[in-house]
C-alpha cells in the first residue's frame, strides 16, 4: 500500500530556519534594522551597540527554535566546513543560568584552531585564529533530533591577517569583480548602479547507495570511491537513467532533502537521475556569490545526513565507480547589477550590444590568458579521474560561445565590425496538434569546460566534493584583473567608441584560440588544443605551479584577493592533500588485498583443491576444477607481488616530506600506478571466485540494488 505523502506548508517552511532579512525585519528595532541594512548593502562595518541589538534578537530567536549553542562557521582551507559549539549559558549567583549571546561573541570568535591546514602561515605555537561574522550570509539554526544550534557564517583569519579560509579570498574576489565591473558599466552610462554582484548556481551531481552495502566496503569507507571492483554485465550503455523514473526510496530521501534545504533557505529547484546507476543531480534556483557557496556546502552536508536517515548513503567522491560516469559540479556564473542588469545578457541583436561584446571579449581574454589558473581551480587527487576521461571535458581550457557569438566575433575579427546576428529559426514538430515555437539561436554543448549558456558562463570542470570557493576566487580575480586593464585604457581614450571598437577587435583576434564550439571529448580536440598552444595541465601536480606563478602574484595581489604568502602557503596544502589523498588510497589499497581479497581467495582456493581431491578418490578427473585453480592461482600470483611492490613504493613516497612538491609528483607518477597494478589482478579474480566467497558487496550490488 502506497504511504500518503505528509503535508509540507512550502511556503511557510521556506527559510524557517534562517535569520534572514524577512525575520530581522519583523524582529530587530527598526532603527537597528536600517543600520544592519545598511551595513550589509554598503560593506562597512558595524556599529557595536547595533551588534548587541542583533545579536541579542538572533539568540532569542534561535532558542525559540530550540538552539541551546551557537557556533562561528567557518570554511578552512580543508575544503570542509568547520564548527565548535559554545552553550550560550551564564551562570548566576544562585546557581542557575540564563542564556546570553553578546554582540561582541556575534561579531569575533577566538578558536584555538592549529590544528588546520595553514600551509605555513602560522606556526603552531602562534595558535591564534579569529573567526568574524559575514553579515551578508544570514545566520541560520542546524536542527536535528540531537539538538540544535544557531550557525553564523564566518571567515577565518589568522593573528597577522592572513586568510586561513575560502570565505575570505571569495568575499574579496567579489568586491574586485565589483570594483571593476563598475568601472566598466559607467563607461557605457550608467550611472544609477551601486554594486555588481557575482552570481552563481551550482548544479551538485552525488550517488547514492545502500548504507548497508557501504559499510562492508572499506574503500568506500576511508576514500570515498571503490578501488576494486569489475563492471557488472550492464553499466550505462543503455541510457536508461538519466532523466529515468526515480525509485520510490530515492524519492523519499529527495523529498525529505529538499524539506530540510528549503527550510535552510536554500531553493533547491531540479532535481533528476543522472547518466551513471545511482547518479542524481540537484540544482538550486541562483544566489549571490558568497551565499550560493555556503549553501553548496550544506547541500552536501544535508544529501550525507538526509541519506543516512533513509538506510542509504551518498558519495560526493568525483569518481566513486571505474568504467561509468563520476560526479562533478556546474559552476553557473554571471555578474548582476543592483539596478537589475545581468552584464552577461546578450540581447536578441547580440552585434549591436557594445557593452556585451566588450565584457565577452574580456572574459575571453581572462580565459585564455589565465587558463591555468582555472584548470587549478577544479583540480584534486579526485577530479584527475573524471578531466580528460570520457565522461568529463578534458584537462585543456576552452570556451564554447555558440554559433550565433562566434559569427559575430568573426565578423569583428574579419571586418572589423559586426553588422548582423544570426536568429534562432522556427522550429517545426511536424506534428500538426504540437506548437511550433522559435528556437534558440544556438544550440547546446555538452562537453565544453566553459560554455556560454545563454547569460551566464557555465565552467563545468568542477569536482562533486569541493567547495565552489576556488573556482569563484579564481574567475572573479581573473575577470575583474581585464576589467581593470580596459578601464584604465578606455578611461583615457579621447574617442570612446572608437576606442572600444579597437579593443574588441584586438582582443578577439589575439584570444579566438581559447573558443572552441566542437567535440571536448574527441580526441582530434586534444591534438587541435596543442597546435594551438593551449595549456593541458592533466593531474593536480601538474597544475598547482599555476597558484604561484609570477603573473598570478601579481595579479592577486594587485585586486588585494590573496597576497604572495597566502597563495605559497595554498599551493602547500594542495600539495599535501594531494599526497595524503594518494597515500590513504594505498594504504587501503594494501589493507584490503591482505586482509580480504588474498585470504578469501585462498580459502576459496583450497575448498576448489579439496573439491578436486574428492572427485579424483571418486575416480573422475577433476580437470575443471583443476584449471580453475589454475587460472586463480596465477591472478593470486599477480596480486601478491603487486602489493608487495606497492607497500614498497609507498613507504619510499612516505619518506619525502621534506620536498613536498616532489613528494606530491612521486605519488602521482609512482603510488597511483602501482595501485592500478594490484586492482588488475583482484578485479580479474572478482570473476574467478564464487560470488559468496567475495568479501564485499560487488559494483552490480552496490549499482542496482539500492
Ligand atoms: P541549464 O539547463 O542551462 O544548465 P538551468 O536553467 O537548469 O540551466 O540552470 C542551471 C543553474 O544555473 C541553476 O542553478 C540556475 O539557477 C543557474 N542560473 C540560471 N541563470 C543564472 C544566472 N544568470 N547566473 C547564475 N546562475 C544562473
Ligand atoms: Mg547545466
Amino acid at each position: 500500500m502506497e504511504k500518503e505523502v505528509k503535508d509540507f506548508d512550502i511556503l511557510q517552511e521556506f527559510g524557517s530556519n534562517v535569520f534572514n532579512d524577512y525575520t530581522m525585519r519583523q524582529r530587530l528595532p527598526k532603527d537597528a534594522y536600517k543600520k544592519l541594512k545598511k551595513t550589509i548593502e554598503e560593506g562597512k562595518e558595524l556599529d557595536p551597540d547595533i551588534a548587541n541589538v542583533v545579536a541579542h534578537e538572533m539568540k532569542e530567536w534561535a532558542v525559540e527554535k530550540g538552539a541551546t549553542h551557537y557556533t562561528h562557521w567557518f570554511q578552512p582551507m580543508t575544503g570542509t566546513t568547520a564548527e565548535k559549539h559554545d552553550a550560550f549559558i551564564n551562570p548566576t549567583p544562585d546557581g542557575k543560568v540564563i542564556l546570553e549571546f553578546s554582540g561582541k561573541e556575534l561579531i569575533k570568535g577566538e578558536p584555538d584552531a592549529s590544528s588546520f591546514p595553514s600551509g605555513g602561515l602560522r606556526a603552531t605555537f602562534e595558535a591564534r585564529g579569529y573567526t568574524a561574522w559575514d553579515a551578508t550570509s544570514p545566520a541560520f539554526v542546524k536542527k536535528s533530533e540531537n539538538g540544535c544550534t544557531l550557525c553564523i557564517p564566518t571567515a577565518f583569519c589568522s593573528y597577522t591577517g592572513e586568510a586561513l579560509d575560502k570565505k575570505t579570498p571569495l568575499l574579496r574576489s567579489m568586491e574586485a569583480v565589483d570594483k571593476q565591473a563598475l568601472r566598466i558599466i559607467r563607461l557605457f552610462g550608467n550611472k544609477t548602479a551601486k554594486k555588481v554582484t557575482t552570481s552563481v548556481g551550482p548544479e551538485q551531481e552525488y550517488f547514492i547507495i545502500d548504507k548497508e552495502k557501504y559499510l562492508k566496503r572499506k574503500d568506500l569507507i576511508y576514500t570515498g570511491r571503490t578501488l576494486f571492483g569489475g563492471m557488472p554485465p550492464k553499466g550505462q550503455e543503455l541510457d536508461d537513467h538519466y532523466f529515468g523514473v526515480i525509485k520510490e526510496r530515492i524519492a523519499s530521501f529527495m523529498k525529505e532533502l529538499n524539506e530540510e534545504l528549503w527550510k535552510l533557505g536554500i531553493s533547491a529547484k531540479t532535481q533528476h537521475n543522472e547518466v551513471a546507476p545511482a547518479q542524481h543531480e540537484l540544482a538550486p534556483i541562483y544566489a549571490s556569490n558568497n551565499v550560493a557557496t555556503d549553501h553548496n556546502q550544506l547541500v552536501m552536508e544535508m544529501m550525507k545526513k538526509v541519506a543516512d536517515r533513509h538506510g542509504l548513503t551518498c558519495l560526493l567522491h568525483e569518481k566513486p565507480f571505474d568504467g561509468i560516469n563520476g560526479s562533478g559540479k556546474h559552476n553557473n556564473w554571471s555578474m548582476v547589477t543592483d539596478d537589475g542588469q545581468n552584464l552577461l545578457e546578450p540581447g536578441k541583436t547580440p552585434h549591436d550590444n557594445v557593452q556585451f561584446l566588450l565584457i565577452l571579449t574580456a572574459i575571453l581574454r581572462a580565459v585564455d590568458l589565465h587558463a591555468d589558473l582555472l584548470r587549478l581551480s577544479a583540480a584534486s587527487a579526485g577530479n584527475d579521474h573524471r578531466l580528460g576521461a570520457n565522461e568529463a571535458p578534458p584537462a585543456i581550457i576552452s570556451v564554447y560561445l555558440g554559433e550565433q557569438l562566434e559569427d559575430v566575433l568573426e565578423q569583428l575579427a574579419d571586418k572589423g565590425e559586426a553588422t548582423h546576428s544570426i536568429q534562432g529559426e522556427k522550429l517545426e514538430s511536424g506534428v500538426n496538434t504540437l506548437p511550433d515555437f522559435q528556437k534558440d539561436a544556438t544550440d547546446r554543448n555538452r562537453t565544453s569546460p566553459f560554455a556560454f549558456t545563454g547569460n551566464k558562463f557555465e565552467f563545468r570542470m568542477l569536482g562533486s566534493t569541493a567547495s565552489i570557493a576556488n573556482p569563484n576566487i579564481i574567475l572573479n580575480t581573473i575577470v575583474a584583473d581585464v576589467f581593470k586593464e580596459f578601464a584604465d585604457e578606455l578611461e583615457k581614450a579621447d574617442n570612446f567608441d572608437m576606442a572600444v571598437h579597437d579593443l574588441i577587435k584586438k582582443y578577439v583576434t589575439k584570444h579566438k584560440r581559447v573558443v572552441f564550439n566542437g567535440n571536448g571529448y574527441s580526441d582530434a580536440w586534444v591534438a587541435e588544443a596543442e597546435r594551438r598552444g593551449l595549456p593541458n595541465l592533466r593531474t593536480t601536480v601538474d597544475a598547482i605551479p599555476a597558484l604561484v606563478t609570477d603573473k598570478a602574484i601579481k595579479m592577486f595581489e594587485e585586486h588585494g584577493v590573496l597576497s604572495k604568502a597566502e597563495l605559497e602557503s595554498r599551493a602547500e596544502i594542495k600539495y599535501e592533500e594531494y599526497s595524503k589523498v594518494i597515500n590513504i588510497e594505498a594504504l587501503t589499497t594494501i589493507n584490503m588485498a591482505k586482509k580480504q581479497i588474498i585470504p578469501a581467495v585462498m580459502k576459496y582456493e583450497a575448498d576448489l583443491a579439496c573439491g578436486a581431491n574428492q572427485i579424483k578418490e571418486a575416480g573422475v578427473e577433476p580437470s575443471v576444477q583443476l584449471s580453475q585453480i589454475k587460472d586463480i592461482d596465477e591472478q593470486l600470483v599477480l596480486l601478491k607481488k603487486a602489493v608487495a611492490e606497492l607497500e614498497k613504493i609507498n613507504s619510499e613516497a612516505s619518506l619525502m616530506d621534506s620536498d613536498i612538491p616532489a613528494q606530491a609528483r612521486f605519488y602521482c607518477d609512482k603510488v597511483i600506478p602501482a595501485m592500478n597494478a594490484v586492482r588488475k589482478p583482484a578485479d580479474i579474480l572478482e570473476f574467478l571466485v564464487d560470488k559468496k566467497a567475495w568479501p564485499f558487496p560487488s559494483y552490480g550490488d552496490l549499482l542496482f540494488e539500492v
